[in-house]
């Protein structure tokens, strides 16, 4: 196995004639919870995007390796079957199918079927509310539900890397809680885990490492228990002197 799941360098992607990302090298080793952090439109998305080949328009430069093989480029459809799988910000869930046929759908690649129904099951015991609401289209669940889904719908396919963008987006507070409580607990199962979040000071309690993003390029990075204390980070993205 590669030293680094995965492995960016000198990334560079341009949306027409504006560079969004303008050249990060970002590396993520196995059982990694790193935490992406910086401000709106420093690029985090695109750079997700551009990992999981969901930029069709774009000029995508630079190499991205997982597992030690080029990825660039390669769908999103092909990934999962590599079991990379991106959580998308605003859910991304088939809203025309059930709950249940989602989740099904998330395990498109598997054929063990009684293995994926124990883990539906883990999944409704986990997130009642799905359970309740198993036979009901997709796109009728809250907000908050959907996000519940889509991340139990990634799980499924018992991703290598899980790339989250935004979990946390539009969630009450409780829902919030949850939520992180599934990437600890999934991170603790051995899941390598990039994690895009406004919210820095719930990313950098849960991560390992954090990178800082700013106009398109990584400005800092370490630690993530240092970087909760450090000054630049603290007056910059924590909201606090
Ligand atoms: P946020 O936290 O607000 O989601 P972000 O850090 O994820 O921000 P991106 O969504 O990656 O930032 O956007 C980076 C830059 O690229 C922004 O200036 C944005 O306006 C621009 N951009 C993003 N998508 C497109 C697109 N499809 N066409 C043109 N410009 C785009």
């Amino acid at each position: 196995m590669a030293a680094n799941l995965l492995k960016v360098a000198g990334l560079r992607v341009a949306y027409g004639g504006i560079q969004a990302v303008k050249g990060i090298d970002l590396e993520v080793a196995s059982g990694e919870l790193i935490a992406l952090i910086g401000a709106n439109g420093a690029g985090k998305t695109t750079v997700l995007k551009a990992i999981t080949g969901t930029l069709p328009q774009c000029r995508v430069e630079g190499h991205i390796d997982f597992d030690g093989q080029a990825i660039k480029g390669i769908n999103s459809f092909e990934l999962v079957k590599k079991h990379l799988v991106m959580v998308p910000e605003g859910r991304g869930v088939f809203t025309r199918m059930t709950v249940e046929e989602n989740l099904l759908m998330g395990a498109y690649i598997r054929n063990d079927k009684a293995g994926i129904q124990e883990d539906i099951e883990k999944w409704f015991s986990f997130f009642p509310r799905l359970r309740e609401r198993s036979s009901q289209l997709a796109g009728t669940l809250s907000g908050g539900e959907q996000q519940m889904l889509a991340m139990a719908r990634a799980l499924m396919c018992h991703p290598r890397l899980l790339l989250l963008d935004e979990p946390s987006m539009g969630l009450s507070p409780i829902m919030v809680e949850k939520i992180f409580e599934v990437i600890r607990d999934v991170s603790a199962q051995g899941v390598t885990i990039l994690l895009v979040e406004q919210n820095a000071k719930l990313a950098l309690e849960a991560a390992h490492r954090s990178y800082v993003m700013e106009s398109g390029v990584i400005t800092m990075n370490g630690n993530a228990n240092a970087m909760l204390n450090d000054p630049r980070v603290k007056a910059a993205y924590l909201g606090e002197e």
